[in-house]
């Protein structure tokens, strides 16, 4: 399979070609299909198995369909990854697959002031990266709404188990309106992380590499 035949736009097939990426890796053969039909997907994958591109590359391509609404920008794609770290290189990921579409991402995380994030918030952005402290926190402060949020992307979903941000994770599944599309990445599949999956797919396609 080429990317070319999973029938992404040219923006971003250029992009990709331009990363050097020649052929999708298994979890984004099987992924990107089943993202741009709308359906919500579990995914069992390890970081190094080309992951971020499995959800980023598909989301870019729906929101690039979607008809530009006026006025300010609303949050349409949130991505919850339990460190900094990953927050940072799925923001580049989005940054570099999306680079010929105007689409902006912008990434948040605890343990730096809040100042320039809030700033970059009230610009206006399309797809927000984000930890669960920094994220609650903003929210707190009625610096976030996720009323808009059409795609919900947890990430590493057992990590965030082992570093106890799972009620973190809780409080804001609850925030995210109920008619939305979810995909849910985990390495392993201990039984509380069934458990959340259960509660937040709704009839979610399964892919396993
Ligand atoms: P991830 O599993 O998302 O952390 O990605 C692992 C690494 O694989 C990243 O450095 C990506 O840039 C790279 N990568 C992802 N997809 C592909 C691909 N189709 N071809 C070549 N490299 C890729």
């Amino acid at each position: 399979t080429t990317f070319e035949q999973l029938s992404l736009i040219a923006p971003i097939l250029d992009a990709l070609k331009d990363e050097g990426y020649t052929h999708p890796t298994p979890i984004q053969e099987q992924s990107i299909p089943i993202v741009l039909q709308g359906h919500d997907l579990l995914g069992c994958a390890q970081t190094g198995t080309g992951k971020t591109a499995a959800f980023a590359i598909p989301i870019l391509q729906l929101l690039q369909a979607q008809p530009k609404a006026a006025g300010p920008q609303k949050i349409k794609v949130l991505v919850l990854t339990p460190t900094r770290e990953l927050a940072i290189q799925i923001a580049e990921s989005f940054s570099t697959y999306g680079k010929n579409l105007r689409i902006k991402n912008l990434v948040i995380f605890g343990g730096v002031p809040q100042g320039a994030q809030v700033k970059a918030l009230k610009a206006g952005i399309d797809i927000l990266i984000a930890t669960p402290g920094r994220l609650l926190d903003l929210m707190g402060q009625n610096f976030i709404s996720l009323k808009d949020v059409g795609i919900f992307v947890l990430d590493e979903a057992d990590r965030m188990l082992d570093m106890g941000f799972i009620n973190d994770v809780k409080k804001v599944v609850v925030k995210l309106p109920v008619k939305r599309q979810t995909l849910f990445f985990s390495a392993t599949m201990p039984n509380e992380i069934q458990k959340l999956a259960n509660t937040i797919l709704v009839k979610p396609e399964k892919v396993e590499v």
